[in-house]
């Protein structure tokens, strides 16, 4: 199994770190979760066409996350994808799906008529939404998904991927929860998001005390990560979704590595590893 990271960064705009999206291949499947801004870009530099994609899975729906769902399925059209896009999210998926193809109807229409290609197949959209948890299968992949913890968000979600015995779990956007440490036990790569703590500064009132408060009070900091890692026995950690986006990389995994026992590996847009 390979984790590919398309987008590492967060709400706030990056070049270099664009929103959150990851990709899972094995021998046989490619699952893309969450679609972030930039999320098209990144899977062409990364060589995969969306054409190919067997399913989408959302973490939760805070735009961040899913920016980008439309630019997906049209491009993907555009890529002669032929099959119908199976989707998998949370509650309220069914509405936002629907919503967002809603607001692009006439265009659609019009392309379909006036581009005249063989196939519109790539809007064919099979929505499921998630129960509290639970697993699906796609061929020699199993995928359990679990809520997490990012209220005030009522539905979020975190995944682990399993094939030929290991085992990748992806934290989704949540601060330290119990479900997370269960299900990423003995993870042998576990995708946290993080909240680097002392890198933003309060600036004027768009950004108070309160704001800083409150973001980090639904995201996992620097100095709780390690200790996740280390209560998961995850054998790999790589963080990602990193708030702020530009930060002192050495100072972070020293933080880090002194709860977790080991250097965590700080995610770059494109970085994949090998599972
Ligand atoms: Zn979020
Ligand atoms: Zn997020």
């Amino acid at each position: 199994m390979k984790l590919t990271l398309l987008g590492t960064g967060c709400p706030s705009v990056d070049h270099k770190r664009y929103g959150a999206a990851n990709l899972v291949t094995t021998k046989n499947k490619k699952i893309l979760i969450d679609c972030g801004s930039g999320v098209t870009q990144r899977l062409k530099k990364a060589n995969i066409s969306s054409a190919d994609i067997d399913a989408l899975f959302f973490t939760h729906l805070h735009s961040d996350h899913v920016v980008d769902f439309y630019q997906l399925v049209i491009s993907s059209w555009h890529s002669y994808r032929t099959k119908p896009w199976k989707i998998y999210g949370p509650k309220g998926t069914k509405k936002f799906v629907k919503k967002i193809m809603d607001a692009w109807k006439d265009e659609r229409r019009q392309r379909i008529k006036y581009e005249a290609r063989s196939s519109i197949k790539a809007f064919d959209l099979k929505v499921t939404e998630f129960n509290s948890k639970g697993s699906y299968s796609f061929g020699d992949l199993k995928i359990q998904y679990f809520e997490v913890d990012h209220k005030p968000v009522k539905y979020a979600y975190g995944f682990s991927f399993i094939n030929n015995s290991k085992k990748l779990t992806i934290s989704g956007d949540t601060k330290p929860c119990e479900n997370l440490m269960k299900y990423a036990q003995n993870s042998d790569v576990l995708l946290h998001e993080v909240f680097i703590v002392g890198e933003i500064k309060e600036t004027n009132k768009m950004r108070t005390k309160k704001t800083l408060h409150n973001v980090q009070n639904y995201h996992t900091t620097s100095t709780q990560v390690g200790k996740v890692a280390l209560i998961t026995q995850c054998k790999k950690l790589v963080l990602t979704h990193f708030v702020p986006t530009r930060f002192n990389k050495s100072k972070l995994i020293n933080i880090v590595k002194k709860d977790y026992g080991k250097a965590p590996i700080i995610g770059e847009d494109l970085l994949t590893i090998k599972i």
